[in-house]
């Protein structure tokens, strides 16, 4: 197969880890006869800098035309000070905006050889904790109107949330489909015993529970979901929630998981064009020093391959390098324990892609 993907290294740590990812997605190519094509583009701070805007025209449409976007991180303390409406951020906010992208896929996995870096008591990590929270991105109180007025003297805020059964159905179809492709489970939830709009999202999830008779769908208190995923995340296989859930709900798992540089993710529209990113930032702190883990990274460049690019024997190829490494101890800083052997973030990709030549 021949792709297009359009990079976007960014600032900080962002052209480090997202090298190795190219890196690896190249490796996959070579051995599984593929042709990747990147274009890069200038976006977040650098692009400030070059070009006056977080976002050129040109970089955005370039977003367009491609298969698939793999981004680094965006952003740091060079500009901070800048006006809110050049911030570096609002790049990543324009780019999910144009491309239309209302799903947000999140794994939570916890990767046993650092099981050490969970909070989470080990009787509860040895259960195992891989599940996949599916996130609606674009509707919901995040995007409602919102007005601060003064009522007899008080000032009252109010924000609103609304959602139409279509951007329930779309994300539904998502949650179905990834299911599809993991344990075949959907925990849908909601808060329907207070909100009309969690009723609606429950009736909607369970129409489009019909049309997926190999996946088992139940639901969920958003509140007892919070404290499941600390007391038993072994149950979970793919969550399916809206907006603002999601977003508290992805933070609370990828937290269980220990370590910041090895999560991936990523945000899907129409069609199987979608955006790539590891979940962190772009670690300032250690920019431009070899220190930086680019699992996440590559793992994100892994779900591209699976969920744009169909290509899920080479998704699992990446995947079974990452832990093949990890096995034999290798480690970066952000995850270095005692009797561990400790490597670059250029010398994690050279391991990762000799694991890969190895499976072959
Ligand atoms: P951060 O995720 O960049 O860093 C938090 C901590 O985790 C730091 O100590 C950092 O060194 C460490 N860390 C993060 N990724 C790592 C990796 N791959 N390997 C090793 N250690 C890693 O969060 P922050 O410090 O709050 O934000 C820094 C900048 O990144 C800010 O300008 C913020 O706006 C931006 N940011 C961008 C994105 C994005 O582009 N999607 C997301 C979050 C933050």
């Amino acid at each position: 197969m021949n792709k297009t993907i359009t990079v976007i290294k960014g600032d900080g740590i962002g052209p480090e880890i997202v090298s190795q990812a190219m890196r690896v997605l190249d490796a996959v190519a070579e051995l599984y006869g593929h042709a990747f094509t990147y274009q890069e583009i200038s976006a977040g701070g650098n692009a400030i800098d070059q070009y006056g805007v977080p976002l050129p025209e040109e970089s955005l449409q370039k977003c367009l035309d491609c298969d698939s976007v793999l981004l680094g991180a965006v952003g740091g303390p060079k500009w901070d000070g800048v006006e809110p409406a050049r911030r570096p951020e609002k790049a990543l906010l324009a780019i999910r905006k144009a491309m239309g992208l209302y799903a947000n896929l999140r794994p939570a996995k916890l990767f046993s050889q650092l099981s050490d870096a969970s909070p989470l008591k080990p009787s509860i990590v040895a259960e195992g904790i891989d599940f996949l929270v599916v996130r609606e991105l674009i509707g919901g109180i995040y995007f409602g109107a919102r007005r601060t007025e003064t009522v007899d003297g008080k000032t009252v805020a109010n924000d609103e949330m609304t959602y139409g059964e279509d951007e329930i159905r779309r994300i539904a179809h998502v949650a179905f489909q990834t299911a599809q492709k993991r344990r075949r489970s959907v925990i849908s939830v909601d808060k329907a015993n207070v909100l009309d709009t969690s009723r609606l999202w429950r009736r909607v999830m369970e129409e489009v529970a019909s049309e997926y008779p190999d996946v088992m769908l139940s639901h969920m208190l958003v509140d007892n979901c919070a404290m499941q995923i600390v007391k038993k995340p072994s149950q979970f296989d793919v969550i399916v929630t809206e907006n603002m859930f999601g977003d508290i709900l992805s933070d609370e798992a990828s937290m269980i998981t220990g370590s910041i540089g090895m999560i991936p993710s990523s945000s899907l529209g129409e069609g199987t064009r979608g955006l790539y990113e590891p979940i962190h930032g772009s670690a300032p702190d250690i920019a431009g020093k070899n220190l930086a883990n680019p699992i996440g990274t590559i793992l994100s460049a892994a779900m591209m391959l699976k969920y744009s690019f169909d290509m899920e024997k080479e998704s699992a190829a990446i995947e079974a390098a990452v832990e093949a490494a990890l096995n034999d101890g290798l480690r970066t800083p952000d995850c270095m324990s005692e009797g561990m052997s400790l490597l670059g973030c250029k010398e994690m990709g050279d391991a990762i892609i000799e694991h890969l030549k190895n499976q072959k």
